[in-house]
């Protein structure tokens, strides 16, 4: 089986260390498994996603030596890696699921939602959903009002496991109503678990390498992998980088983008012994070479790969 993997960045802002942790993990992975990197630009969201932000992160990986097999401007048979660009593939898919019933118009609004919600769910931003469209059957007179959004149907109670690289085992019930999530938005913007699911169904993905805090999105996107008929991906969610109180990096980023380190000064090699010796590859943080990572240092010596945050 020939290993494809994918980075899949949304270009609503310039790439951070965080980024770039998972970035080089799943490219040391790749290359050492002879496998091909996929770059994905996931911009379904129109309003924060910038063209000026997709040449940045491509000038970033280029800059560090990340290199990708597949991408904007050269596909072969996927069709476009730029999630703007298969927008109708998505939409068919919401068309389809809406006319046979797997899916349903949800004209709740934002205010009734999180009056039913107001903790998040498993510590995600999916909110708890009681159903209240699935069985009314809304009248004409609402439709003109509001556009609805769109969920996908639960019909069933079902346990979706997964075995993740780093944390083994995992269980979660999906239940009908309360998990009934959303894959389009009143706006007409697609949901990221549609777009994600399908991509990596459709693009052949076999290992999906991502942050920690996209575990519990794994169930929904099992589901919708499964509904579509494809192949699961083996999944493996990496320890969040933390900074010293803990807090995430990517909510304090403009200090650590990798431009602003770039132009401070910090070199390439520099970036990437650190990120080798977050990984417990290395026991000091020490320059090395993207070249010589791939050939010495084995993926599988990362070995602080199943712990939950790394403080840098
Ligand atoms: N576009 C997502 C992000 O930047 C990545 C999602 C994924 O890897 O599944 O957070
Ligand atoms: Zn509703």
């Amino acid at each position: 089986m020939k290993i494809r993997t994918r980075f899949a960045p949304s270009p609503t802002g310039y790439l951070h260390i965080g980024n770039i942790w998972v970035a080089f993990l799943n490219w040391l992975f790749t290359r050492q498994n002879r496998g091909s990197i996929i770059l994905r630009i996931e911009d379904i969201d129109g309003e924060r996603s910038k063209l000026e932000y997709i040449k940045a992160l491509k000038e970033d990986l280029e800059w560090l030596g990340l290199d990708w097999d597949e991408g904007p401007g050269f596909t072969y048979s996927y069709g476009s890696t730029i999630q703007s660009e298969r927008l109708g593939l998505y939409k068919s898919l919401i068309h389809k699921w809406g006319n046979n019933g797997d899916a349903y118009p949800c004209y709740c609004t934002r205010a009734r939602i999180h009056k039913i919600a107001s903790a998040p769910h498993r510590g995600e931003q999916l909110p708890i959903y009681d159903g209240y469209c699935r069985n009314t059957l809304t009248t004409i007179d609402e439709k003109h009002k509001i556009k609805p959004s769109w969920r996908f149907k639960i019909k069933e109670k079902e346990t979706v496991s997964f075995s993740d690289i780093f944390h083994k085992k995992q269980y979660y019930n999906l239940m009908p109503n309360r998990d009934d999530f959303v894959i389009m938005r009143a706006d007409g913007m697609v949901a990221y678990q549609l777009a994600v699911s399908y991509d990596d169904g459709a693009m052949d993905i076999t290992h999906v390498f991502r942050g920690e805090d996209l575990l519990s999105s794994t169930f929904y996107q099992i589901k919708l992998l499964k509904e579509l008929g494809y192949q699961l991906p083996v999944y493996g969610h990496l320890p969040l980088l933390v900074d010293k109180e803990g807090i995430r990096l990517s909510k304090r980023q403009k200090g650590i983008t990798i431009r602003s380190l770039r132009n401070s000064g910090i070199t390439v090699n520099d970036i990437i012994g650190k990120l080798l010796f977050w990984a417990g590859a290395i026991s000091k943080p020490e320059k090395i070479s993207l070249c010589y990572a791939k050939n010495n240092i084995s993926f599988n010596e990362c070995h602080n790969l199943t712990k939950k945050t790394i403080s840098i």
